[in-house]
């Protein structure tokens, strides 16, 4: 069997501790499952189901720690924000997986930036149309090293935080998810098969705004460190 042309790389993060590297097949995105960032964001924060999106694959942008990674400024935007996140990382697929085994799921976790062309969002709200220009631009998925379930344990709590150029711009913690790691995975599983190598960012906490040029993102989250990204 011959390809026309030579298919793109595998996309794919390097594991923590490891020589291995994490394949990475589909990247998933859960809005709005932080209250207070859904009421940032001009919505009731009563527990709806959760929604999704995705960004491509070949949208990562690998952070590796102790580095400072360079985000390039996207075109056709004025307005980019931050949004950071926790990602999971699912190493055994599945669907209509119970919340009870859906942590048996995951593979590890991961420090994640769901970069957002805010302006673009907002008009395809407007206009009923989809995310997508907002979301899964080249180079939208800033993404650290996966620390394996095995090394880091389950994260269920701890803080999560972003500062830009040392200013402290989101602080709360992962317990406050609407929708916890397992019964995201759990409800996604309904809508999709699950597969390993899939990732799932989880949602951002309340505090999201503009960069600019220049300004450098560092954002943590309890047991899985911190990592830094240069807006270019
Ligand atoms: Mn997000």
């Amino acid at each position: 069997m011959t390809y026309a042309f030579d298919p793109a790389p595998q996309a794919a993060v390097p594991v923590a501790g490891s020589a291995a590297r994490f394949p990475v097949r589909r990247i998933y995105c859960v809005g709005r499952n932080y209250e207070a960032h859904a009421r940032e964001m001009g919505h009731d924060p009563d527990r709806e189901p959760p929604f999704f999106f995705a960004k491509p694959a070949d949208a990562l942008l690998y952070v590796a720690p102790g580095t400072t990674a360079e985000f390039p400024y996207p075109a056709r935007s004025q307005n980019v924000h931050f949004e950071m996140e926790l990602v999971a990382a699912i190493g055994k697929g599945g669907k209509n997986i119970p919340v009870e085994r859906a942590l048996d799921h995951v593979f590890g976790y991961a420090l994640g930036l769901d970069m957002t062309r805010r302006d673009l969002q907002a008009e395809a709200k407007k206009l009923g149309r989809p995310w997508d220009t907002a979301k899964g631009f080249d180079h939208s998925a800033p993404i650290g090293p996966i620390h394996p379930v095995a090394q880091v344990g389950q994260l269920a709590s701890g803080a999560i935080w972003l500062t830009v150029n040392g200013e402290e711009k989101q602080r709360s913690d992962i317990s406050q998810m609407i929708w916890p790691v397992a019964d995201t995975i759990a409800f996604l599983s309904t809508l999709f098969e699950l597969k390993a190598g899939d990732l799932i960012y989880t949602g951002t906490p309340e505090g999201v705004g503009a960069v600019k040029p220049g300004d450098v993102m560092k954002g943590g989250v309890d047991g899985i460190g911190e990592f830094a990204v240069r807006v270019a």
